[in-house]
């Protein structure tokens, strides 16, 4: 069983982020300002952590627009467009981060040699312990599913101690907050709890993964200002999905 407070030479982690993370609120699309403020958080976290960033393309498409009943394309189709998404935002935000002075390397799930390195698990943990931050596009490389789903494939694959998922809420809640201001947000929660109440910040095939392999995951609120430095630090915000509560 992992555990989030195991101490290895340097902290590994598998940041995931929304194409929230990408734009304003109630926007879609590019905001290269919101990419600036995160990159900044990153880079100052990644003196002591070795990060590798999932990256989110909902700021741009979301395969599940396309149903089966939109006319003219096909869902399968919508859910690579949405991969490709991915990869512009990654695009975006290498190069931010190196405009700070950050080594990074963009790898793909698909290949796309003219823009990023194939991602291939050995070079991406080489780039790790060179300390460079790995940037993940193109999800799984596989449709009908989402980026959370490629967090937690990458996390396992490259021994992190944890999935951080970063999104615009405070955590996992009872209730969706952004409609329920009763919704009550839990700080720890069991795999088997996430998944028996229908909790929907994250996909459920991620959490089934996690759970099977005992991955801890730890959901909190980008937008709080300092929250990206202090999940990346192993702060204890938000909510923690584990197979046990964390040691006090
Ligand atoms: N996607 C996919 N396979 C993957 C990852 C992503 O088909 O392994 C597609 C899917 O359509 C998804 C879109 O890419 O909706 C964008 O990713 P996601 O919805 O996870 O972005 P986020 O919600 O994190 O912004």
């Amino acid at each position: 069983m992992r555990t989030e407070e195991q101490s290895w030479a340097k902290r590994r982690v598998v940041l995931k982020i929304s194409g929230d993370g990408f734009t304003q609120p109630g926007e879609r699309g590019i905001v290269m300002n919101a990419i600036i403020q995160l990159a900044e958080q990153i880079a100052r976290a990644s003196q002591n952590t070795q990060i590798a960033i999932v990256i989110g393309g909902g700021n741009i498409l979301r395969g599940t627009q396309f149903t089966a009943a939109s006319r003219g394309i096909r869902e399968a189709t919508a859910h690579y467009m949405g991969m490709l998404a991915t990869v512009i935002n990654g695009l975006a935000l290498q190069d931010a981060l190196e405009g700070l002075g950050c080594e990074t390397r963009l790898m793909t799930a698909i290949r796309m040699e003219g823009v990023a390195e194939p991602y291939i698990r050995r070079r991406a943990w080489r780039h790790l312990e060179k300390g460079r931050i790995v940037l993940l596009g193109a999800g799984t490389g596989r449709p009908f599913v989402t980026t959370d789903t490629a967090a937690a494939q990458w996390a396992l694959e490259l021994e992190a101690q944890v999935v951080l998922k970063a999104t615009r809420v405070d955590g996992v809640f009872s209730d969706d907050p952004e409609r329920n201001p009763h919704a009550v947000l839990f700080s720890f929660l069991t795999y088997e709890d996430y998944l028996s109440k229908n909790l929907g910040v994250l996909d459920r095939e991620a959490v089934t993964k996690c759970m099977q392999y005992g991955m801890p995951i730890r959901v909190f609120n980008f937008r709080r200002e300092g929250n990206l430095e202090r999940a990346l630090a192993g702060e204890k915000i938000g909510t923690l999905i584990a197979g046990s509560p964390p040691l006090a």
